[in-house]
């Protein structure tokens, strides 16, 4: 057995684990258990610092998630968009593959709680049908391992799976997410690596929340990855308690940078059952997105995104840096709140292109007293803001 497995045998798990460890009620133990199961590896439980922590909050199960029984169990829809067992399709040309209901941590805040940890709801049996799907389906070039957590099975299972998908002409991209550079970092061993290497061009998105996540183990992992020419992406999800204030982030995203990941998406938290405590505010997001554009890195900022109740993908989500847009000019501000101007390029062969709607500004606070810069052309005046037709 190698090390990581035996961490996952250590875990955490039992409703007595938890009245002892954590000092939960032990009705609440059982009613959380029966709700979503726990599973604390030693190595995540290692980086809890004190109770409530950032840490501590994404893996101890509340009694908050019992509070909250109305919101959906699958918010995305992720099922109906389900063609096979196993498959969710919703965008054109990629698909979501579910090859294991397993993970190394059970996240409390997880939106597919509803098939996680169920051998039943995520099957080895679906795996022929998935597969006769994606060989059917030329359309779809790029697909995504999930689950669970693809990682959380053993090397050969892996390759067979990727092996098999190598087989398919059509399928160009391979993206794997898991959360197991951050949560339990000694998945990531020599052998994985080679192994992962042989089916190129393959993709890593993984999940830090918190700059603590990043320990000498997590960071290790990282780069191992990295050196087998695995691009690894960060999705964060932002969640109150953990990671909702710009100074955690943007220290969060500076780190990541160091250890060659980058920073791929920010998530505002999907409206799951048994996670309504973690939500903040949509403007709660912004500020912090306003807190990294211009003042860090660009490679530092990931998309601020909301994945969209009901399927609908996810759409990104930027604060207002558009004044004002019309067919000659758009008008906007930086991240220092001035005022520039943009002239829109005329094609003379195509003159009948349309006009841009007129878009309403929307105020930065300022007064219509500033002058506004032409770029490239930075003697000239342009109407004060106040004349600009809104
Ligand atoms: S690793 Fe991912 S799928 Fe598994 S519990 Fe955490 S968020 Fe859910």
């Amino acid at each position: 057995m190698e090390l990581w497995q035996q961490m996952i045998r250590d875990s955490v798990h039992s409703v007595d684990q938890l009245v002892e460890k954590f000092g939960l009620d032990r009705k609440v133990a059982e009613d959380l258990d029966e709700f979503f199961q726990a599973r604390i590896n030693p190595y995540y439980m290692s980086l809890i610092r004190y109770p409530g922590d950032p840490i501590w909050l994404q893996c101890v199960p509340h009694k908050a998630e019992l509070e909250d029984m109305d919101a959906e169990e699958d918010p995305l829809m992720e099922d109906a968009m389900s063609p096979v067992p196993n498959i969710t399709h919703r965008y054109p040309d990629r698909a979501l593959f579910l090859v294991t209901s397993q993970c190394g941590l059970y996240c409390r805040f997880c939106t597919r709680k509803r098939k996680v940890g169920d051998y039943e709801k995520i099957s080895m049996k679906g795996l022929e049908s998935a597969f006769n799907y994606l060989e059917e389906h030329k359309e779809i070039r790029d697909v995504i391992l999930s689950g669970g957590d693809p990682l959380m099975l053993t090397d050969t299972m892996l390759e067979k799976i990727l092996k098999r998908l190598r087989e398919i002409p059509h399928i160009e991209i391979i993206r794997i997410g898991s959360k197991m550079p951050c949560v339990l970092p000694q998945r990531i061993t020599q052998s994985l690596c080679n192994m992962l290497k042989k089916y190129h061009p393959i993709y890593l998105n993984t999940h830090f929340n918190h700059p603590w996540e990043i320990t000498p183990e997590s960071s290790k992992a990282c780069e191992m990855l990295a050196d087998a020419g695995i691009p690894v992406g960060n999705q964060m999800v932002l969640m109150k308690g953990v990671n909702d204030d710009p100074a955690v982030v943007k220290e969060l995203m500076q780190k990541l940078l160091r250890i060659r990941v980058r920073p791929y998406y920010m998530y505002m938290a999907d409206e799951t059952k048994g996670a309504n405590h973690f939500r903040t505010s949509i403007e709660t997001g912004l500020n912090i997105v306003e807190n990294l554009r211009g003042h860090t890195s660009g490679l530092a900022i990931p998309h601020f995104v909301i994945d969209a109740p009901g399927g609908g993908g996810k759409i990104p989500i930027l604060p207002n840096y558009v004044l004002h847009y019309d067919e000659d000019r758009i008008i906007l501000r930086n991240y220092e709140n001035k005022i520039y101007a943009y002239r829109n390029y005329k094609d003379k062969n195509n003159p009948a292109r349309p006009a841009a709607k007129k878009e309403k500004a929307v105020s930065n606070g300022r007064n219509g007293k500033s002058k506004v810069k032409v770029l490239g052309e930075d003697k000239i005046e342009l109407p004060v803001l106040e004349e600009v037709e809104v």
